[in-house]
């Protein structure tokens, strides 16, 4: 249950309720929210007359959840607005690791040409080794906090553990929470205390309803601002890296009020497929896109095999527009 509870109630009254119910208690400017676990259906009729409103969940998705909001929340990325009615699909592009300046020079000199909004980079890298380039650290933070500064363009950019979150936060526009760190309640609760949207990527083994339930960590923390990107997940099917569930995106949208970002380069695997792939994703009325452009793809430290070139990024772009127009969406 979520209820609703005006902003002056007596805090002993609400002390009480929330430990009778097991509730987290967020504050809100102008309301007090207590999330209950989902099995409580009624108010304890002594506190009724406290409740302004109870909304009854059938599951713990509930802050994420349609019931709780029905509109899709309006997320600002560093002053660009997604979700709400804008209709707009943010189109996110950058390598996967941040490896030089002249690297980020090059991203950054693409992204003013197509008239972008944001790049990605990462620099803590959340390996499937321990032996492949771990990315560039405190250094690359600094390096992306540089190039903002000179071509005025905010930038996503992932954390990889608890000991590092801080640092992240402090320098980047959005936070990208990996597949890998999904379940990392320190990384969910940490981000859940910030204003800093966050981009919590699926992990690759999950279902739709642990990732949402990933989302409630953040939301329940007080973090309004969280955007859910399916990112593919494990199949049988090793052909492609990963299978891209645009299935459960549609589900998403259907009972989920968080945005949606899709991330095709993650899931294929491959530079090949990545065009095809990013038009079905675009087709498929997301809030953004994700995906991996590098410089000179073959010399990447990290995901070579599935980032495209700047030329193949461009010739992709054009193709995505008259597509975003047939569904009524702008791309950004
Ligand atoms: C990435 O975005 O470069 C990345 C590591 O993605 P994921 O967490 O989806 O594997
Ligand atoms: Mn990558």
């Amino acid at each position: 249950m979520i209820l609703h509870l005006d902003k002056n109630t007596d805090p002993a009254i609400k002390n009480r309720l929330a430990k009778k119910l097991e509730a987290v208690v967020i504050e809100k400017p102008t309301e007090i929210l207590m999330a209950t676990p989902s099995k409580y259906k009624e108010v304890p009729e002594e506190f009724e007359k406290y409740i302004e409103k109870a909304q009854v969940f059938d599951t713990d998705m509930q802050l994420s959840s349609r019931h709780y909001k029905s509109e899709t929340r309006e997320i600002d990325m560093a002053g660009t607005l997604i979700g709400g009615n804008t209709k707009k699909t943010l189109v996110i592009i950058g390598p996967c690791s941040v490896e030089s300046e002249e690297q980020m020079e090059l991203t950054a000199q693409l992204i003013k040409k197509l008239g972008l909004k944001m790049m990605r980079a990462g620099s803590f890298k959340p390996r499937t080794s321990p032996y492949t380039f771990q990315g560039m650290g405190l250094e690359g933070l600094k390096l992306l906090a540089k190039i903002r500064e000179k071509y005025g363009i905010p930038f996503i950019t992932e954390v990889r553990d608890n000991s590092h979150v801080d640092m992240v936060i402090e320098y980047t526009d959005a936070i990208q929470i990996g597949a890998k760190s999904m379940y990392d309640h320190s990384i969910l609760r940490k981000c859940g205390k910030t204003n800093k949207p966050v981009l919590l990527k699926r992990g690759f083994g999950t279902t739709i309803q642990e990732f949402v339930q990933a989302s409630e960590f953040i939301l329940s923390e007080g973090n309004e601002n969280v955007i859910l990107c399916e990112r593919g997940i494990r199949t049988f099917e090793t052909k492609s890296r990963f299978t891209l569930d645009l299935c459960g995106v549609a589900w998403l949208k259907q009972y989920s009020n968080l945005p949606i970002v899709l991330d095709p380069s993650h899931a294929m695997g491959y530079a090949f497929g990545v065009p095809d792939l990013t038009r079905a994703c675009m087709a498929m009325g997301v809030d953004g896109l994700l995906i991996e452009v590098h410089p000179e793809p073959a010399k990447a430290r990290s995901d070579a095999s599935q980032q495209l070139n700047h030329a193949g990024f461009e010739e992709l772009f054009t193709t995505l527009k008259p597509i975003a127009k047939a569904i009524g969406r702008e791309l950004i």
